[in-house]
């Protein structure tokens, strides 16, 4: 049995945001999953096979990126980096979810090439966590031509995800709404291309093909890059009841206006991040961590509620068993600081006023995957992996 203990934690950020701050200086877990949290002298630390001294920081789930584009291992062609799912970690983040191997140089746009491609993809990202982070890929981009059999075989072969609709040779909401309707049939989650052109090649995606389509995820509604107009934003908005992805990738006025709209229409649980990289923009290790501190303080949003639209709520739109503390979710867990010299009394203060925290170490699945952060901020405490 491995048995994790973090001690001597601040305090405990749940991922909920109906209750987003846990009493409690310690958490366990045994064999990858949260078994409890609470004060110390009330739970059993005996038999620690992996014990952190938190000294004082904060712990919270690990980080979510809902729209990434991976192609292979930790390399993108995009920008011809290496290594930058490790420098995500480095910013937080435990779980990514593709929206689309888009990247990929040759990519197949038959329909038995594209199939066999995210079929392919989901496997060599099952088999490969980069740095220990979990992939979650193989998210085929639809064309015309797919019929209902198509999905039932994605299914069957183990695809969980469609890649953005959109990106395809399919831009109409009547063609795109039957196929995302047979993915959902199968248990395949959708997502779609929200705004202009992204870059040469792709095309303009409006308010009333996204709500025509109804996938499950409205994707980048602050745009990637090019946002949709006021009007648009704030009727899918209204209309929706699909998650609100906001993009680091994207518009930030537009991100900000999306979140006051979802704030006025009490759908908060419905804003969720990504990054959109790779991508012409390059890549963003603390993306994730930037879209929160930006919204919080812009959004007017308490640090503490803005984390969750990257953990918490995420998980809870794309039904994943990571992301909350919650007892059998993921032992995947940041441990974070105000970052030196930052304004502000505590690490949620200082994002709130728009400053990013300072990492101090992950855990991924109850095991340490890094220490100090060599991308964020340092922090004013460190955690310590005792052993
Ligand atoms: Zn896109």
């Amino acid at each position: 049995m491995k048995k994790l203990v973090i001690k001597n934690i601040g305090q405990i950020l749940s991922g909920k945001l109906e209750d987003p701050i846990f009493d409690g200086d310690c958490i366990i877990a045994i064999d990858g999953k949260i078994m409890e949290w609470g004060a110390n002298k009330d739970l059993d630390c005996e038999g620690a096979t992996t014990l952190i001294d938190a000294h004082g920081v904060t712990v919270m789930p690990g980080l979510i990126d809902s729209h990434i584009h991976p192609v292979i291992g930790d390399y993108t062609p995009r920008q011809q980096q290496l290594n930058w799912i490790d420098s995500t970690l480095h910013g937080g983040v435990t779980t990514l979810i593709s929206a689309g191997e888009v990247h990929m140089p040759g990519r197949p746009k038959d329909i038995v090439g594209l199939k066999a491609m995210a079929i392919a993809a989901q496997r060599w990202y099952e088999n490969f966590r980069p740095s220990g982070v979990k992939v979650h890929a193989g998210a085929p981009v639809i064309e015309h031509g797919m019929v209902e059999q198509d999905f039932k075989d994605l299914a069957e072969a183990g695809v969980t995800l469609l890649g953005e609709v959109g990106l395809g040779t399919v831009k109409d909401g009547k063609t795109a709404q039957q196929m995302v309707g047979w993915a959902r049939k199968y248990g395949i989650q959708s997502t779609i291309h929200t705004g202009g052109p992204s870059i040469p090649g792709s095309g303009l995606i409006d308010a009333d093909m996204v709500i025509e389509t109804g996938t499950d995820v409205i994707g980048h509604i602050n745009g990637g890059h090019s946002a949709l107009p006021d009007d648009q934003i704030i009727c899918l908005c209204e209309s929706c009841s699909s998650a609100f992805e906001i993009v680091h990738n994207g518009n930030e006025r537009s991100a900000v206006l999306a979140l006051n709209t979802a704030r006025e229409l009490g759908k908060l649980d419905q804003v969720i991040l990504g990054t959109d990289g790779p991508a012409g923009s390059g890549v963003q290790p603390l993306g994730i961590m930037r879209m929160v501190a930006m919204l919080s303080a812009f959004g007017n949003v308490p640090a503490e509620k803005a984390f969750c639209f990257g953990h918490g709520n995420t998980s809870r739109q794309r039904n994943l068993n990571t992301g909350i503390i919650e007892a059998g979710y993921a032992a995947d867990f940041v441990l974070l600081d105000k970052a030196q010299h930052a304004p502000g009394k505590t690490m949620l203060e200082s994002v709130q006023l728009g400053n990013l925290p300072g990492v101090g170490m992950t855990v991924i699945d109850g095991e340490v995957t890094s220490g100090r952060s060599r991308n964020t901020p340092p922090a004013d405490r460190l955690p310590e992996h005792i052993k």
